[in-house]
């Protein structure tokens, strides 16, 4: 019988053998640490003159040298590793990842890259951006990158159906620059299918409720003149659809002028627009709402402004909106300033206001279509289009639109445009 405490000796001199090793490895270790570290000390010790013949111990130098032979062996193993790591990590992401070197030649291109691009596995590598997209503006915005740190362009591959790419720059921090690019086909074909919806959909309503709201008026003139034969609740609520049917009309038109926006439409960027005359101008079309509000409007505008390049009508549209919601939610007895402030590269133009603020979280989304922050919604009125509609004219004109607000104590919404160069562009 085995008796279960008695213990194998094969098992004891396993265990003897492993301990030796274990020690012998650590010893190992720690005579080659310090051999290393003799070394160090000794070049610490001598930098200028070099090391003398008496310095130099040849076992410590042995093992030194065979330490750092193993360490870059190590090393070496471990970049393999690395590099291979990396390279299943970018063949498994689905977006398409390619680095162009300081040449802007093509030495790192994964897998999706590959097949978004339409080439055979590893033929990206050695291309110019042109070569390997077909299309002149990757150049552009790798360019830009180099120069500037980041970039972004959207480019349609013309093949048969081809996808439509959105590429990220970004300059990389050891060599060369990424390219990430994400295939955005779907997501256009249904951005192009939701405003082609709203487009007809505001189409198809915008004449039968200017219909109704033009009944709307005449009901309520008619009732006015019908003196004491309409009773008044009913003469209230033929009011109340005039209002509310005048605000589906503006609610409509400002859809289809968003959408119009939005598919690239008819925007004429052609006039010198001065941004001084404008800002006052607009402040003159505001006065009497701001008057009935009891809010004044105040100018704080230069002398002379550069001028900029855009359409006149849609840059006075935002700054009539801006301006209208100011007002709009300002107390009674407010103060609204407009600022014009000019740039070397740019025209900054700002509404300031004292109202209702903006709460942080409701700042992020204003600028959505429909979006409305929740006190903005219990004094009604208002579409929440406005301000999408002015983001989407301010990016036309390759400026900036945000606002800067505290809950309660007012908000400033400020846009930047770009000022002509001297060549005309
Ligand atoms: P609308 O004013 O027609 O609702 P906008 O798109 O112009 O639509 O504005 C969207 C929302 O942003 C408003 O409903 C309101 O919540 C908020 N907002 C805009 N301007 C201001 C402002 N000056 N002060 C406070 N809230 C504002």
């Amino acid at each position: 019988m085995c008796d279960a405490r008695a213990v194998d000796p094969l098992v004891v001199g396993f265990i003897i053998v492993q301990a030796l090793v274990l020690g012998g490895a650590i010893a190992l270790a720690i005579v080659r640490g310090r051999a290393i570290d003799r070394l160090r000390e000794l070049l610490a010790a001598r930098p200028a003159e070099g090391l003398g013949t008496a310095d130099l111990d040849t076992v410590d130098i042995e093992q030194a040298v065979r330490t750092l032979l193993d360490r870059t062996r190590t090393a070496e193993w471990e970049t393999t590793q690395v590099v291979r790591d990396r390279g299943s990590l970018l063949d498994i992401i689905g977006v398409g990842v390619v680095r162009l070197d300081d040449e802007l030649l093509v030495d790192v291109a994964n897998a999706a890259a590959h097949q978004f691009l339409g080439r055979a596995p590893g033929s990206l590598i050695g291309r110019s951006p042109i070569e390997a997209f077909i299309d002149p503006t990757i150049e552009g915005v790798a360019q830009m990158a180099r120069e500037t740190g980041a970039a972004s362009g959207e480019l349609t591959l013309r093949r048969d159906d081809g996808p439509t790419l959105l590429v990220r720059a970004r300059r990389s921090p050891v060599r060369g620059i990424w390219l990430i690019m994400e295939d955005v086909s779907e997501l256009r074909r249904l951005q192009r299918i939701r405003a082609e919806f709203i487009d007809n959909l505001s189409h198809e309503l915008r004449t039968p409720l200017t219909t109704v709201s033009l009944l709307a008026e005449t009901l309520v003139r008619e009732a006015d003149g019908a003196g004491e034969a309409i009773p008044p609740r009913m003469r209230d609520r033929i009011g109340k659809i005039e209002v509310e049917t005048d605000h589906l009309v503006q609610m409509v038109e400002e859809l289809l002028d968003l959408s119009r926006i939005e598919s690239g439409g008819p925007m004429v960027m052609l006039d010198e627009v001065d941004l001084r005359r404008l800002a006052l101008a607009s402040v003159e079309r505001l006065r009497l709402f701001a008057e009935r509000q009891g809010v004044e409007l105040r100018t704080d505008v230069p002398e002379t402004v550069p001028p900029v390049r855009g359409a006149e009508d849609r840059l006075g549209q935002v700054l009539v909106n801006l301006l209208h919601n100011a007002v709009k939610f300002s107390p009674d007895g407010g103060v609204v300033t407009v600022r014009v402030e000019p740039s070397a590269k740019e025209v900054v133009v700002a509404v300031e206001d004292h109202g209702i603020g903006i709460a942080r979280p409701d700042q992020a989304r204003i600028f959505e279509r429909f979006y409305k922050a929740d006190k903005a919604r219990r004094r009604g009125g208002g579409t929440g289009l406005g301000l999408a509609i002015a983001r989407h004219v301010v990016e036309v004109h390759g400026g900036r639109i945000k606002v800067e607000s505290e809950e309660g104590r007012g908000s400033t919404f400020s846009f930047s445009v770009p000022v002509l160069v001297a060549d005309g562009t």
